[in-house]
């Protein structure tokens, strides 16, 4: 129910010393998130008609949910006539110096060694990567305006050598997506941008149409249509083709002791609160005095006041909570269980304290790294495991673009050294083929002598 406006904005609170682990997991507990059975329904019918009608299925679908009726192709392709990129010069200038700074970011995560290893005499085992050569990223429309977004996975896919990248996103209902995403699609050598969004423009990317380039990987996030139809042709072995990650709603976790600024901490928690109603925003307060804490609230109240997003705020902040902890140790135990996408330090000593994270996404060291300077220019790439998923999964990274390939090589030697244990194996699960392999190049060895 919406509240007056006037209600102050206030975290809820629980001291981890007087409840329960269950209580602790319960209260830290993300909001719940639709069935997933219920999207597919209706994102299943979209991607079928996109593979039967091709283009003109797309742009029916663009017709429909982006009202750009003048539309008549689903893609503009590079080089992208000058007119679509017009943009003020302050902001090519962030664009450019945020696109420099992921750029060398992402560069240095190159292996340019091929990994080498003889593990026995004569038996050489190497493992390199080449580029996924067809990428399709997805960059979410709707009113926002993304090219943060777009930077973030197209810079990386650049880099990493990807022969052809293509954006996708819904476009106006003037037919055109923003200048701004334009712009990073000709800074990284986009092949095209399919003017599309949701279940269709995903199932364009994954099957490819008459004007539409087929992707080996779809990347990127989006809303839960995106988020099924990504899940739904990533497990249709027929189309070929990945995807990078589980996606949900963004969130923070923000631990802070007596040495933080109440006004640091309050904006960065209201950072993360104002991207959506469904974000979840956690603050670990160490042995703060209730004088501390209650600076923060208060922080948290007037600054959120005074945003023009406050009504979303109000809503992420109705399930975010304040946990009052004794130690630093406690304080990390409870954010490596919570697994945050981002993971904020304002504490003592912080670069020391990243010893100890085990599950984040990214994280924010210090009270002068404010989770917005790596959204958008630092050089960190702000694509994230959400809803615990850091736990197991890696935000994006340049491994998100590449493929590892091993090779074997082995001299007549290494082909002795090591024969018998294949042998043996290959035996041992009744391969006989496998095993006369090896064995009769082994005769051959032994004849030539
Ligand atoms: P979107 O691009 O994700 O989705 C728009 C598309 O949704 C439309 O083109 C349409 O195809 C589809 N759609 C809408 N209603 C539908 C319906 N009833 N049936 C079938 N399809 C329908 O844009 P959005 O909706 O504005 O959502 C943006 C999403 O991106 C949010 O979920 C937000 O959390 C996420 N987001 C992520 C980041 C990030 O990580 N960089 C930043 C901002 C937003």
């Amino acid at each position: 129910a919406e509240k007056p406006v006037t209600d102050r904005i206030v975290m809820q609170r629980i001291d981890s010393t007087k409840a329960s682990e269950a209580e602790l997991l319960e209260t830290l507990k993300r909001p719940s998130q639709k069935s997933p059975d219920a999207i597919l329904k209706i994102v299943t019918p979209i991607i079928e008609d996109v593979k039967k009608g091709g283009d003109k299925a797309v742009l029916s679908y663009t017709h429909k949910f982006e009202k750009a009726t003048s539309l008549t192709s689903p893609v503009i392709k590079a080089p992208f006539p000058k007119e679509l990129m017009d943009l003020p010069p302050e902001t090519i200038e962030a664009i450019d110096v945020s696109y420099e700074n992921i750029r060398k970011f992402h560069a240095a995560q190159k292996e340019d060694k091929t990994l080498q290893v003889e593990t026995m005499p004569g038996v050489v085992c190497s493992r390199f990567s080449r580029p996924i050569e067809r990428v399709g990223l997805y960059i979410p429309g709707g009113t926002a305006v993304l090219p943060s977004t777009a930077l973030m996975l197209g810079v990386p896919a650049m880099v990493a050598g990807c022969k052809k990248i293509v954006l996708a996103s819904p476009p106006r209902s003037d037919g055109r997506v923003t200048p701004e995403i334009v712009y990073v699609a000709h800074k990284v050598g986009a092949e095209s941008i399919v003017l599309a969004g949701g279940a269709q423009a995903v199932a364009a990317m994954a099957y490819g149409t008459e004007s539409i380039t087929k992707v080996d990987k779809i990347l990127g996030p989006g809303n839960q249509f995106v988020t099924a139809a990504k899940m739904h042709v990533s497990n249709d072995t027929n189309a070929g083709v990945s995807i990078d990650m589980p996606a949900g709603p963004s969130e923070v976790l923000v631990v802070a002791d007596k040495d933080a600024n109440p006004a640091f901490v309050a904006s960065d928690l209201l950072s993360q609160a104002e991207h959506g109603v469904d974000s979840q925003v956690i603050l670990i307060a160490i042995d703060l005095t209730p004088e501390q804490q209650q600076a923060i609230d208060d922080e948290v109240h007037n600054q959120a006041m005074a945003l023009p997003r406050v009504d979303i705020v109000r809503g992420a902040i109705a399930h975010s909570v304040t946990v009052q902890v004794k130690t630093l140790d406690e304080a990390m135990r409870i954010s490596n269980e919570y697994a945050p996408e981002h993971l904020i330090l304002q504490i003592n000593d912080a670069a020391k304290a990243v010893d100890q994270v085990m599950n984040a996404g990214s994280v924010f060291i210090g009270q002068w790294t404010p989770e917005s300077v790596g959204d958008y220019s630092a050089g960190v790439n702000h694509s994230l495991p959400t809803y615990g998923f850091a736990k197991q999964y890696s935000g994006v990274n340049l491994g998100s673009y590449v493929k590892h390939i091993t090779s074997s090589n082995l001299s007549s030697d290494g082909l002795r050294n090591v024969g018998s244990a294949v042998m043996q194996l290959a035996k041992v699960e009744e391969l006989e083929a496998h095993r006369r392999a090896v064995e009769l190049r082994l005769q051959y060895l032994d004849a030539q002598k």
